[in-house]
């Protein structure tokens, strides 16, 4: 058997890709979890012979997903990829559509909210018209279901006054049945729904536990209660769970991850070996490990990990530098400046290999106009991955109801969003009595159509929308095209094109970052799979440019220079982070941020920021003075 798929590991990366699980892999930034994992799969599937489709493989984010699947497409030799690489979200939605029926709270043929519509809902419910107070009332519903909880009670609530805690914990029953009542969920159902669905039914749980032979989770120190419930349902006939994470790493605690899930792991797997360690970082110079390391000791709760670099006799890179700028415009300047200097020093680099990573937003503003004041092309990462323009998710949709059979309920969501757009004036209340007749006959959405009871015209409006789909159907079945082609094409037939000609330049741009990302795919079927995981993240198609993004959404990820501007006492660490005794998680996030940087690592910070005298990070003490010297 050809070893190829392992090639390059270090032996304790090889021995923790070949481990039996359960097992867990803790280990610092940088010291190649993310590959062993990969690593792993390809050998579970080319060496032990495993069904791609009995692997579960979760990871933090869509882009992570997609990440890894285009490294599993190459090194698994034309093997098939896994169906299942996704987020916890993203694999529990597709689980939910193909195999929810029965399922405590979850509507048949349900739409998933996005955050907006799940915050409109709050608001509705709870009568308030104060944006704020709706999010803040949704975030912390979105924590309780998060711990499984029905009063929000623990640490991540301390950050709520305790009225709206209390409104929050009345509203949860109204807001259930309001979601019910739309047919709907909202993003934590995902999880929190199947997890007590599983609670209840043991068959229910048998049945699903039985899909997959193999789970795997990436960053598991920021699962919250409820996904860690989650993967020991799923695991508990064979208890095959390879995690891997850093608790210096946790940085969600505010968001419900508890850390102490990862460093508990052995009490919730018995039968575990101890934890398997990788020291070896292939990141970044020994200046930047030497940083880390020592800001990491400052954090007492943590188990003991430390960094060192892939070659012994590596020089040390370059000093650590360390701006104090006047004002919050300097500091714009000064990153312009510096991101010019690294550029004329490396010809090759692109504008993408350096980073501004930012504990808060506001921080980057007046960086962004000195960028583009310099010539130089940036752009913000948004927090959440944003969803695409509705036109490209209904062209997407439209090739997804046409490419699936009648009777697959997976398809009722692309069928829902074909029927809304191009808009032909299909009422809200005539679609409801559809989902309710598939529903009574245990059907999907299209299956139902022709026993509809409704009058000839109403049920046309609907056959209209299955005969289109044929169509493209068999435009398809004739040209055999790619997938970015069809893509094309179901949006030429759907009448979605039209409007291409005079769209926005958003639009457009949009739409050529949709065609970019499904010529990634392999064929199209493959690209039909990661539609339904939603995992096709268009990120690597977009033009070169300095991305600034907060370093939450920097996680996992790695750039050859990083400048982290904003340390300041009160901005990083957050000046409430004391009193709310999130210091630790503060801290953490600085490491996340220093373990990102490959070659260089720039610092700054601003003597006055708006109108207060600040001082430096008490952070930046914790870096040993001569990492600041050539
Ligand atoms: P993080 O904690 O930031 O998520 P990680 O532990 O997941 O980091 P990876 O992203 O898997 O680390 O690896 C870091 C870098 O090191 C990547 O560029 C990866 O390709 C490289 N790398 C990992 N293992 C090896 C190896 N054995 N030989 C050479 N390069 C490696
Ligand atoms: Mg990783």
């Amino acid at each position: 058997m050809s070893e190829a798929h392992l090639e390059g590991l270090n032996p304790a990366q090889r021995a923790a890709a070949l481990a039996e699980a359960p097992q867990l892999v803790l280990a610092g930034a940088g010291s190649g979890k993310t590959e062993t994992l990969t690593r792993r799969v390809a050998d579970l599937i080319l060496r032990r012979g495993e069904g791609a489709d009995r692997i579960l493989c979760i990871t933090f984010t869509a882009k992570a997903a997609a990440e890894m699947r285009a490294r599993l497409t190459a090194r698994l030799e034309g093997a098939a990829v896994p169906r299942w690489v996704g987020t916890f979200h993203a694999v529990m939605a597709r689980l939910l559509v193909e195999d929810g029926a029965g399922v405590p709270g979850l509507p048949p043929g349900f739409a998933i909210l996005s955050q907006a519509e799940a915050r409109a809902v709050v608001m509705q419910v709870s009568g308030t018209r104060d944006v704020q107070e709706g999010a803040a009332l949704l975030e912390i519903l979105s924590l309780m279901k998060g711990r499984l909880a029905r009063t929000p009670h623990g640490h991540a609530f301390t950050r709520f006054e305790p009225e709206l805690l209390a409104q929050a914990a009345a509203l949860m029953p109204d807001y259930q049945t309001a979601l019910t009542a739309r047919g709907a969920v909202d993003f934590d159902d995902l999880i929190a729904l199947p997890v007590r669905a599983m609670q209840a039914d043991k068959d229910l749980a048998a049945r699903w536990a039985a899909r997959w032979s193999e789970i795997l989770v990436d960053e598991y120190q920021d699962t919250n209660v409820a996904q860690h419930r989650l993967v020991q349902l799923l695991a508990k006939p064979h208890g095959r769970v390879f995690a891997v994470g850093d608790d210096s790493q946790s940085i969600y605690g505010w968001r419900g991850a508890e850390v102490a899930q990862i460093r508990n792991f052995n009490r919730f797997y018995p039968q575990a070996a101890e934890p398997l360690r990788l020291e070896v970082n292939y990141r970044s110079t020994r200046r930047i490990l030497l940083a880390a390391n020592a800001v990491a000791a400052c954090d007492r709760q943590a188990l003991r990990k430390t960094l060192r670099p892939a070659e012994a006799k590596a020089p040390p890179g370059p000093p650590i530098a360390l701006a104090a700028v006047e004002t919050a415009d300097e500091e714009g300047l000064a990153v312009a400046a510096r991101i010019a200097t690294l550029r004329r020093a490396e010809p090759g680099l692109l504008w993408s290999d350096c980073a501004v990573l930012l504990r808060a937003g506001f921080v980057g503003e007046p960086i962004l106009a000195a960028l583009r004041q310099a010539g130089i092309p940036a752009r913000m990462v948004a927090e959440r991955e944003p969803d695409p323009p509705r036109d490209i998710l209904a062209a997407q949709a439209w090739l997804r109801l046409a490419l699936s059979a009648p009777e697959d309920a997976s398809a009722d969501d692309a069928f829902r969003r074909a029927c809304a757009f191009p808009k032909r004036g299909i009422p809200g209340s005539l679609f409801a009595r559809l989902r309710d007749h598939a529903a009574e006959q245990g059907m999907s959405l299209a299956a139902a159509v022709p026993l509809f009871p409704a009058t000839p015209e109403e049920r046309a409006q609907f056959e209209s929308v299955l005969q289109l789909a044929r169509t493209i159907a068999r435009d398809v079945a004739t040209r055999r095209p790619g997938a970015a082609d069809a893509l094309q094409l179901a949006a030429a037939r759907a009448g979605l094109a039209e409007g291409l000609r005079d769209a926005p330049s958003g639009l457009i741009a949009a739409w050529e970052s949709a065609f970019a990302a499904a010529a990634q795919s392999p064929n199209l079927s493959a690209y039909l799979d990661a539609l339904a995981l939603g995992v096709t993240s268009a990120d690597g198609v977009q033009p070169d440019a300095v991305p600034l993004m907060t370093l939450h959404r920097a996680k996992g990820l790695e750039f050859a220079h990083v400048l982290m501007p904003g340390l300041e006492d009160g901005v990083f660490p957050h000046f409430k982070a004391e009193a709310q005794g999130a210091l630790p998680e503060e801290r953490r996030l600085f490491y996340v941020g220093i373990t990102r940087a490959k070659q260089t690592l720039w610092l700054s910070w601003v003597r006055r920021r708006r109108e207060w005298n600040a001082r430096p990070s008490r952070f930046i003490d914790e870096i040993p003075a001569q990492l600041f010297h050539g």
